[in-house]
C-alpha cells in the first residue's frame, strides 16, 4: 500500500515589524491530531478529501508548525522549529513513498533567509532522490531556487483574499498522485519579474491579477499545464528572493511550460504601474468620514498582522479623536499592558491605560484612555474561512467616548470578522471600522459600507513599498526603482 507522508511548516513575517517571533508563536500539531484539518478549508483538508476516497493510499500525518504572521523568526526559535519538523519527518519517512509538503513561503529567521528551502532540502536528503515530494504555496510566498530544487511539483493558491485553501491541497494531492501513479513528470518553468506590488488589483475576484490568474487556471483545466500559479511574494519578508514570479509546470513538456511562463510574466509586467496600494491621507479621510453617513470602513493595511505587523497602531484612532469625529467608532489593537490591566480590574470598571505603541515605539506614540472595561474573554476563536484557531490571549472590550476597542495581548490574523463576533461586537452597529488587513473577502465588510478608505498610515506592513526601506532583496526592484527593466528569462526545474 502507497504512503503518503504529510507535514506543514508555514509563518509569514515582515521584516519591517521590530519585534521579532519565537518558537512560542509556533501552534504544533503531531500524529493523528492532523486529522482534525478533516473537512477544514486547509491544505490539509482538501487533501484528505482526494486521499481518503482512496483506500488503497495510507496516510502518515506527521507534523503542522503554524506561526500567526508576525517579525522575523528568531535564531533560536528558528531551531527549535526546524529541529521538531525534521524529527518528525524522519521518524516517519523510512515507510513513506511520497510527500506532501505543505508551506507557505513567506518565513524568515535570523541566521536563515530561507527556511522552506532549507526544510525541504534536508527532508530531499532524507529521503534520496526518487521520492516524489510536492509543495504547496501561498501566493504571498517567496519561492526560491533551492525550493524548486527539491520538488518534483507544486501547486499555487489561486485566490485573494484567500479562499481556495482546500482546493490548493486538492491539486496538490492529485498532482502527487500523477506522479506516483501515472508517471506525470513535471517540468517547472520559472520566471522571475522584479517588482513587488500591492493594492486592490490582487483582488482576484475583481483586479487585473485575476485575470492572469484566470489563465492559470484554464491551462491548469484544459490540460496545457500541470500546474500554473504567480506569486506576488509578500513585499514585507526582505530575504533574498522576495520577487513576483510566473511558474508553470507541464508534464514533460520543458518548451510549452517556458512558452507559457514567459507569456504570463509579459502580460504581469506591464501591469505592475496598476498593482500598487493607492492611498488616501488620514486627514483626508476624516474630514470627509465627518460629512458622510456610514458605515465607513478604515482599512489599516499598515498594521495587517495576517502580513507580519506588530497590530500595535493607534494611528487611526488616535487621528479620529484628534480630529473630533463624533461617529461610533470599532477598532481593534494589540496592546497586552492594556488588556492585563482590564483582566485585573474586572467589567464595569474605569481604568486608565494607554493604547497602541507598545512593541513598534518607533512609529506610534502610546495614546492615554480612560476607558470602561465592557467585556473581557480568553482571546479565543476560529477564522471565518478555515475555522482554525485564534489565540489572541486575554482580551478586552474598552470604550471611551465615542470608541469601542477590542484590546489583544497576542497578534492574531484580523482579515476577518472572527474577533470581533468572539468579543461581542457586529461592526454594522458602528459608524466606522477599523481593518487591520489590506483585503476581507467582500461579503465581510464592503458588501455594506458606503465607503471603503485605504488609509496612509505608517505600518510594518504599508502598501507605500517604497517607504519600508528594502535592504536585502535584489535591486533594482520595481516600485524601489521605477525605472526598473525586465528581460523574461525561464529557468526550468525538472526531477
Ligand atoms: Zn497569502
Amino acid at each position: 500500500m502507497p504512503k503518503i507522508l504529510i507535514f506543514e511548516m508555514k509563518q509569514e513575517i515582515s521584516t519591517f515589524n521590530p519585534l521579532p517571533s519565537g518558537y512560542e508563536n509556533f501552534h504544533v500539531l503531531e500524529g493523528d491530531q492532523l486529522y482534525r484539518h478533516r473537512g477544514l478549508n486547509t491544505e490539509f483538508g482538501g487533501a484528505f478529501s482526494v486521499f481518503d476516497k482512496r483506500p488503497d493510499i495510507e496516510i502518515i500525518p506527521t507534523i503542522l508548525s503554524v506561526a500567526g504572521s508576525a517579525g522575523i523568526l528568531s535564531a533560536d526559535g528558528w531551531k527549535k522549529v526546524s529541529t521538531q519538523v525534521l524529527a518528525s519527518v524522519k521518524a516517519r519517512i523510512g515507510e513513506a513513498d511520497a510527500i506532501y509538503a505543505c508551506l507557505h513561503g513567506a518565513m524568515g529567521a535570523e541566521g536563515e533567509l530561507d527556511p522552506e528551502g532549507y526544510v525541504l532540502k534536508e527532508i530531499r536528503k532524507m529521503a534520496g532522490p526518487d521520492m516524489p515530494i510536492v509543495m504547496s504555496l501561498d501566493l504571498h510566498g517567496i519561492c526560491t531556487d533551492r525550493m524548486l530544487k527539491q520538488v518534483n511539483g507544486l501547486t499555487l493558491y489561486h485566490t485573494y483574499p484567500h479562499v481556495d485553501f482546500a482546493d490548493t491541497g486538492i491539486r496538490a494531492a492529485n498532482l502527487l498522485l500523477d506522479i506516483m501513479e501515472k508517471g506525470v513528470k513535471p517540468v517547472m518553468a520559472r520566471v522571475v519579474m522584479p517588482t513587488l506590488v500591492r493594492g486592490d488589483e490582487l483582488i482576484t475576484a475583481i483586479g487585473c491579477y485575476g485575470d492572469l490568474i484566470r489563465e492559470c487556471q484554464r491551462i491548469e483545466r484544459d490540460g496545457t499545464a500541470v500546474a500554473a500559479g504567480i506569486m506576488i511574494g509578500n513585499p514585507f519578508t526582505d530575504v533574498p528572493e522576495l520577487c513576483s514570479q510566473v511558474i508553470v509546470s507541464t508534464n514533460g513538456d520543458a518548451k510549452t511550460a517556458k512558452r507559457e511562463a514567459i507569456r504570463l510574466a509579459e502580460e504581469f509586467w506591464p501591469l505592475r504601474f496598476r498593482m500598487q496600494g493607492k492611498l488616501i491621507a488620514l486627514d483626508r479621510a476624516i474630514a470627509q468620514a465627518k460629512t458622510m453617513k456610514g458605515p465607513l470602513i478604515f482599512t489599516d493595511a499598515a498594521d495587517a498582522t495576517s502580513s507580519g505587523a506588530t497590530g500595535d497602531s493607534n494611528a487611526i484612532i488616535s487621528a479620529l479623536r484628534d480630529a473630533g469625529y463624533k461617529g461610533k467608532v470599532l477598532a481593534q489593537i494589540v496592546d497586552p499592558a492594556a488588556a492585563a490591566a482590564a483582566h485585573k480590574a474586572g467589567v464595569g470598571a474605569t481604568i486608565k491605560v494607554t493604547l497602541g505603541g507598545f512593541y513598534d515605539k518607533r512609529r506610534y506614540k502610546p495614546m492615554k484612555v480612560e476607558a470602561t472595561v465592557k467585556l473581557l474573554s480568553d482571546g479565543n476563536a476560529r477564522l471565518e474561512t478555515m475555522k482554525t484557531p485564534l489565540t489572541a490571549g486575554p482580551t478586552a472590550v474598552l470604550t471611551f467616548d465615542n470608541f469601542t476597542i477590542v484590546v489583544f495581548s497576542k497578534s492574531i490574523s484580523l482579515f476577518d470578522r472572527a474577533m470581533y463576533y468572539a468579543n461581542g461586537c457586529n461592526p454594522p452597529d458602528f459608524d466606522l471600522i477599523v481593518v487591520k488587513s489590506p483585503h476581507t473577502e467582500h461579503h465581510m465588510f464592503e458588501a455594506w459600507a458606503e465607503k471603503n478608505f485605504n488609509i496612509d498610515a505608517p505600518g510594518a506592513t504599508s502598501a507605500d513599498l517604497k517607504s519600508l526601506g528594502h535592504t536585502i532583496c535584489a535591486r533594482p526592484m520595481y516600485p524601489m526603482e521605477l525605472d526598473t527593466t525586465f528581460t523574461p528569462k525561464a529557468v526550468t526545474y525538472a526531477r
